[in-house]
Order: structure tokens, then C-alpha cells, then sequence
């Protein structure tokens, strides 16, 4: 057949040598040629041999080649060198079978691009059964190819997606029965995916979690929502986690569902986090209940107020209740109120910590006692805000105060009790030379009345009188002796240390008296060589005597300031009261036994104060205040350095 290069002219001729063989059966063969022509396929036939017969113009021009080189097929570039193997492979096969068959190659096309193309051969027998001819159909299936391919790579990267996210994923049948695991889910369980698939998964379940988690997937299942639940699930070394199951239906464009899928995270970590707070919380609540604590947070520029439920159950207020500082106020004791003004006070100031005892009047008037810390903190906005605890002290006060009245009872006693046997043994001691005075001087009297008068006797008596006045003497030193018996232990003592020892054993007591103490006590002062418990005692009935002098005092605060200083010789220590003052009948006797303005005083206090401070080589002294009150000093001398540091 002559190569034609108009494809209308091939068309003729091809169409001419074909008539015969391809539709020599009494059909118009140019008629059928123009049909073959006309259809949007690509066809074409060939013989036995696999040698072509035709091809149909739509094919011609598809592949961009004239007939005479697709005739030769095998040997020219039409089919992809990869894919002539197949071809050839394929053609072998049917030519010893007969049979039809399909394959996939690829194949030139007129613009020089290889097209994936299916090519279905099927072959054509006459009425004995030979064969006869091939005939072929050609469809480009490139588009399909790439769609192919390209849904394969998406569904890669999809399974690789769902096999490295951190979290067990899986799917199950409409019927709840599962179909697949992620490679985590596996991993994690050690199960196979035979193994795990339909409900052999739920091996792995903790056995207390199975029956609750089989009820909610069958409720799930049957109401078909978002289902949400939390199981334990044994890890391959048998340890086990807590997860939270989440399923979700796919629904069909009827809203059947046609798969569930999920994912189990592990929360085991917040699951413990959250276990371990919730048991400090309820210690930590416990606790606060036994202690009488209640907790608060209050932010100063707003003026709110937060409490916990102890410190609604000690205000005894309502849970819930609005807390203002005027519903605060109402429960504070009035002399307690100006703290209510100081804690603003300082707030303001952006001062730092906050702590007061103060007391409540309880509507039935039940006085509590309340011991209130507070820490101030700048939140994430920089906003000032305390955080604070209020414990009701008032057991521990009372108690406090019980102990106090007995020491003081206990005191009152052993004073009384070693003043009467002071008494007893120097009216005993004393007494007998007193005797003896009395008598010698009535005798030498009478001696020096007689006439003559008995001059030598009353020399003698006299003299008598003297060795008695003498032995008198002696015994009052002696006594002296006796109670002065007890040696100073001294040590190397910071007064302002002492000081702070005094005022936290007295304290409730002068709390008790509605004192305030305030404290100015010098740091890093030099040592002083004294004896503690002597140097407490003295500071103790300063103290004492102080809040005493401040009974009566109501036009004022009662207040008590007790100072440390060092002017270089002497540390000292001032005890200043704003109470009624010294008394003008003493004079410079104040420090002198058995002078007392008190009814129920027994005078001691000041003179064994300063018989103490002069045994140390110190000195004592009382002076009226400019204002209301007095001011008791003592002050003890540094020793003196012996060696050179
Ligand atoms: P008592 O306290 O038993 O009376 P003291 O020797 O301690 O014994 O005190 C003697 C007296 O000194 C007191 O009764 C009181 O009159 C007076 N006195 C002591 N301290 C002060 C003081 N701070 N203010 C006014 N008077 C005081």
C-alpha cells in the first residue's frame, strides 16, 4: 500500500485494500470503512500474525503515524521500550490460546508524549472455529492512570499519617466490630492485627473497664453520636495506662453509617497529675478544717475578696456570701477595727507582708481570737494581691491564758510564800539580840538611875548592848548571805535577743491587758557578760509593772515601747509606758523593798531588779515620761576585751 501524506487520501486507499479483508462478507466495506472512521474510538485489526490490517482514522491520528509504520508496530517507537515485553508477551500468549485478553501499555502519541493506553484484542473465528483475524480497541487511560497514581500516593501518605501520629487510631464496621489498627495501637497493645481485629482488641482492656466500656460502645453504636470514654489498656509489658476512647460515625449521603473511627490518647500521666491533686486538695482541705485555717486572696485594686469555706464556717457567714470589708468589719471586735484601716493602709503603700491577732464578736457574743498572715504578690497584669490564712487561735488563747493565770498565781504564792518565811526567820533571828537589847538598855537605865549610879554595870550592860545590836547585824548579813546565795552564771548576751525571749513569753498576757508592745530593738549589739534567767526576770517586771501602770487608763492607747540601744560604755534597754506615772510619795526609795502603791503589791520587784542589775555591775533607774507614764532604764557595761583579736 502506497504511503499517503494527506490523511483524507490514506483513509481512501487504506479503506480500498481493506474492503476485501476486512469485511469481505457482502457488507459495503467503504460504507463500513466510513462508519469505522467516523466513531469516536480507537480502532484497528490485525491478522493472525499479528500483522495490521487497518486502523480506523481516529487511531491514525491519535498516535500522529501513517499506516504503513504502525504496520510494522513491533519495530518502530510506537509502543514504550518498557512495556514491548508485555506486548509481546501478551500476544504470544493469546496466539496459542486464542483467547482474548486486555493489557495495559504505554504508547506514543502524536505529540512525542507516551499515553497509557488499555488495548483490548479480541479475537475473531469463522463457522469452523479459526481464527481469523484480531480486532483491537484502544482506549487512553492516562487521566485514569494519574488519578490512579495519585490516590495511591494520597492513600500512602494517608497511612503513613495515621501510623506515626502519636495516638492509637482505629476503624470498625458499621456494627462496632473492628477492621483495623494503626501500627501504635499494635505496637502499644503487642497485639497482631489478626489478633486485635473484630473484638479480639478488647483482650487488652484492664477487666474492670470491659463491661462499663462494652455497655457505652453499644449505646454509642445505637444511638450513633460522638462518644467520649475513659479505660485502662494494658501496654505489651503488661503495665497499664489510662486512655481516652473518642469514636466518630462516617455517615453515607443516606446518613447510614458505614464505618466508626477513633483514637484512644493516653492520659495516664494527667490521669495521675490530677489523682494526686485532688488527694493533696482534700489533705490539704482536711488539714485546714483540723488547724481552724482559712485561706483568702484579695486583690487590692478591685477590693476583691476571695475565702475559702473555713473562713465562711469561723465569720460564720453563708457560703457564697459577697465578702466586703464592711461585712469583715461587722464581726471585728471594735477595739480590732483600726486593723481593717491598717491592712488598707499598708496595701496601698504596697507595703509587704500583713500579720495581726484580732478578734470577732460572734453574734451570740462568743469572742474568737484569729491570727491573720497575708503574703502581697504582683499577679501576671502586675496587679498587687494578697494571698493569706486566718486561723482561729482561740482555743490555743485561752489556753495561754489559763497557763499565765497560774504562773502568776504560782508566783503570787512562792512570793508570798518566801516573803513569810523571810519574815518568820528574821523575826526569829532577829529577835532574840532585840530582846537582848531591850533588856540590856532597861537595865543600864536603871544602873545609871540608882543612886549612886551603878556606873561600871551600865558600862558593862552597854557594851552588852552593843555585842547584841552586833549579833543583830550579823544575822541580817548573814540572811543577806543566805538569799544572795545563788551565783551569777554569765554569758555572752545580745540584750535586744533577751528582749525578744521576754516579749514572746509575756505576750498574751499583755494582749490579754489590751497592750500594745511596740518594739525597737537595735540589731548587731555588742555582747554583754549577764546572767539570762536574771536579766529576764528584771525585763519581765519592768514589763509587768509597765502594763500594771496602764489598769486604768481608758482615754488613751495602751501602749508599751521598749527600746535597745549602745552609746559605747553600756548597753541599755527602756521600758516606757504611757500608764499613770511615778508616784512623787517615793522619791528615790521606788527601788527600795516593800514599797508598793498596789493593792495586791509586795514591793519586791524593783529592789531585787536592781539588788540583780548592780550585781552585774550595771545600773537601774525610773524617770517621769514629757507625756503620760514613766520610763524604766537599766544598762549593763561591755566588758572589756583582755586579748587583742
Ligand atoms: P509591786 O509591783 O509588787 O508593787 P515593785 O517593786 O515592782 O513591786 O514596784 C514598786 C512600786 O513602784 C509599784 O507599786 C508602783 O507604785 C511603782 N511602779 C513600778 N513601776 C511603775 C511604773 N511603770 N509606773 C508607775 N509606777 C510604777
Amino acid at each position: 500500500m502506497a504511503e499517503l501524506t494527506d490523511r483524507r487520501s490514506k483513509r481512501l486507499g487504506s479503506a480500498q485494500a481493506d474492503r476485501a479483508l476486512a469485511f469481505g462478507n457482502g457488507v459495503d466495506g467503504g460504507y463500513l470503512r466510513e462508519l469505522l472512521d467516523s466513531i469516536p474510538a480507537l480502532v484497528a485489526s490485525l491478522n493472525p500474525k499479528w500483522e495490521v490490517e487497518f486502523v480506523n482514522q481516529p487511531l491514525l491520528d491519535y498516535l500522529g503515524k501513517p499506516f504503513h509504520v504502525l504496520k510494522d508496530w513491533q519495530r518502530s517507537d510506537v509502543v514504550h521500550p518498557d512495556d514491548l515485553s508485555i506486548a509481546v508477551h501478551n500476544i504470544d500468549l493469546a496466539s496459542r490460546t486464542g483467547e482474548s485478553f486486555d493489557m495495559e501499555v504505554r504508547c506514543r502519541r502524536y505529540d512525542n508524549t507516551f499515553h497509557w493506553f488499555q488495548i483490548r484484542a479480541v479475537s475473531l473465528h469463522d463457522h469452523v472455529g479459526n481464527l481469523t483475524r484480531w480486532s483491537m480497541h484502544m482506549v487512553d487511560i492516562e487521566e485514569r492512570k494519574r488519578s490512579e497514581e495519585a490516590l495511591e500516593s494520597t492513600g500512602r501518605d494517608l497511612r503513613l499519617a495515621i501510623n506515626t501520629m502519636p495516638v492509637l487510631a482505629w476503624s470498625t464496621k458499621p456494627d462496632g466490630e473492628a477492621d483495623f489498627f494503626n501500627e501504635h495501637f499494635l505496637t502499644y497493645t503487642g497485639l497482631s492485627p489478626e489478633g486485635a481485629a473484630g473484638w479480639g482488641w478488647t483482650a487488652a482492656l484492664h477487666p474492670d473497664d470491659r463491661a462499663p466500656l462494652a455497655t457505652y460502645w453499644q449505646t454509642l453504636l445505637a444511638e450513633g453520636g460522638t462518644g467520649e470514654f475513659e479505660a485502662r489498656m494494658r501496654r505489651s509489658d503488661g503495665e497499664y495506662r489510662y486512655f481516652l476512647f473518642r469514636a466518630d460515625p462516617l455517615r453515607n449521603n443516606d446518613g447510614k453509617i458505614v464505618k466508626w473511627y477513633g483514637t484512644n490518647t493516653d492520659i495516664n500521666d494527667r490521669k495521675n497529675a490530677e489523682e494526686q491533686l485532688r488527694r493533696s486538695e482534700a489533705f490539704l482541705t482536711e488539714a485546714q478544717r483540723l488547724a481552724r485555717i482559712g485561706r483568702f486572696t484579695w486583690r487590692v485594686a478591685t477590693a476583691e475578696i476571695w475565702w475559702s469555706n473555713e473562713m465562711y464556717a469561723m465569720f460564720e457567714f453563708e457560703f457564697g456570701r459577697t465578702i466586703t470589708f464592711d461585712l469583715i468589719a461587722s464581726r471585728l471586735h471594735p477595739d480590732d477595727l483600726r486593723y481593717v484601716a491598717d491592712m488598707n493602709q499598708r496595701a496601698n503603700a504596697a507595703m509587704s507582708d500583713l500579720e495581726y491577732e484580732h478578734r470577732l464578736v460572734m453574734p451570740n457574743g462568743e469572742v474568737k481570737y484569729m491570727h491573720l498572715i497575708a503574703h502581697s504578690r504582683r499577679d501576671s497584669d502586675g496587679t498587687l494581691e494578697y494571698i493569706g490564712a486566718v486561723q482561729d487561735v482561740t482555743q490555743r488563747r485561752r489556753a495561754e491564758e489559763a497557763l499565765a493565770k497560774a504562773r502568776q498565781e504560782l508566783a503570787n504564792v512562792t512570793k508570798a510564800t518566801s516573803l513569810g518565811v523571810l519574815t518568820a526567820s528574821i523575826a526569829h533571828e532577829v529577835n532574840q539580840p532585840l530582846a537582848g537589847i531591850i533588856t540590856n538598855a532597861s537595865t543600864c537605865l536603871r544602873m545609871l538611875d540608882g543612886n549612886p549610879p551603878n556606873v561600871d554595870g551600865a558600862r558593862e550592860t552597854a557594851r552588852r548592848t552593843i555585842r547584841d545590836g552586833n549579833r543583830a547585824a550579823d544575822v541580817i548579813a548573814r540572811l543577806r548571805s543566805l538569799f544572795g546565795q545563788r551565783k551569777i552564771i554569765a554569758e555572752p548576751l545580745d540584750l535586744s535577743e533577751v528582749a525578744r525571749e521576754v516579749i514572746f513569753m509575756s505576750v498574751g498576757e499583755l494582749q490579754g491587758k489590751f497592750v500594745r508592745l511596740d518594739e525597737e530593738l537595735a540589731a548587731d549589739l555588742p555582747l554583754v557578760q549577764a546572767d539570762r534567767i536574771q536579766i529576764q526576770q528584771v525585763i519581765l517586771n519592768l514589763l509587768r509593772n509597765a502594763a500594771d501602770a496602764m489598769d486604768r487608763v481608758t482615754d488613751r492607747v495602751k501602749v508599751i515601747q521598749i527600746t535597745t540601744a549602745f552609746d559605747g560604755g553600756h548597753v541599755s534597754l527602756a521600758v516606757r509606758d504611757a500608764g499613770v506615772g511615778l508616784d512623787p510619795i517615793f522619791g528615790e526609795t521606788i527601788f527600795e523593798a516593800f514599797n508598793t502603791t498596789k493593792p495586791n503589791g509586795m514591793g519586791i520587784g524593783l529592789s531585787v531588779s536592781r539588788s540583780i542589775v548592780t550585781a552585774h555591775q550595771g545600773r537601774i533607774w525610773a524617770e517621769q515620761n514629757d507625756g503620760p507614764g514613766a520610763t524604766f532604764t537599766l544598762a549593763l557595761p561591755i566588758p572589756l576585751r583582755t586579748e587583742a583579736y
